[in-house]
């Protein structure tokens, strides 16, 4: 049987250390996770259930890339985020077994067309374009959780030119990761190849051409990416 257009490339990460990659199969993210971002974003940050979105696996950048400051908006903003990568899924995954599907964790870039955000949420209207638009997921290298376990707490940062704009720590999650798999996993099936961007501390401002945006999370790894 003969496809008839070209297959689509499968998107990948690489394994740092290594020649292997990491293939993606979908991207979720999670909104307001930590309290003091919820604030600057004009919530209440109190601990209502965590909510999701997505990202399509195309738009995911490498570490060293280039983002292309996008059409359509003119304020587009960087959330510096810890990302979990399964290596399993399922479905209603209990909080305390969750873990044990994540192969890694790697840093990476939630970038938001934030007027359209704003303008979408505004309307009561989907996110997708204020979210998930190309190039909108640079993403570090996954690294094993073999190697480093399961971080709970760290430095959660963003430099953007040299300046320190983002600063936070994982504790200061409102949902953990297993408990974020456990709600996911209640809505979604997931798989192995699943990315969860964990959401992002306060801080996040506008990014202009030119910019270098670096970041990490410690004990995880950093991200390194130049607006263009
Ligand atoms: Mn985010």
């Amino acid at each position: 049987m003969n496809s008839v257009i070209a297959p689509p490339t499968a998107p990948t990460l690489a394994v740092r250390g290594t020649a292997d990659v990491y293939p993606v199969h979908r991207i979720y993210c999670v909104g307001r996770n930590y309290a003091e971002h919820a604030r600057e974003m004009g919530h209440d940050p109190d601990r209502e259930p965590p909510f999701f979105f997505q990202k399509n696996p195309d738009t995911l950048v490498p570490n060293g890339g280039q983002f292309p400051y996008p059409d359509k908006s003119h304020d587009v903003h960087h959330e510096i985020e810890m990302v979990a990568a399964l290596g399993t899924g399922g479905k209603d995954i209990p909080a305390a077994d969750a873990l044990q599907c994540v192969y890694g964790y790697t840093v990476g870039l939630d970038m938001t067309r934030r007027d359209l955000q704003a303008r979408m949420k505004a309307a009561g209207r989907p996110w997708e374009i204020g979210k998930a638009f190309d190039f909108s997921a640079p993403c570090a290298e996954i690294v094993p959780a073999v190697e480093i376990g399961h971080p709970a707490r760290g430095a959660i940062w963003l430099a953007v030119n040299g300046e320190l704009r983002q600063q936070g720590d994982l504790e200061q999650m409102i949902w953990n990761v297993a408990e974020i798999i456990a709600h996911l996993s209640g809505l979604f099936t997931l798989t192995a190849g699943d990315l969860i961007y964990t959401g992002t501390p306060a801080g996040v401002a506008a990014v202009q051409r030119g910019d270098v945006l670096h970041g990490g999370v410690d004990g995880v790894g950093e991200l390194r990416i130049t607006v263009v």
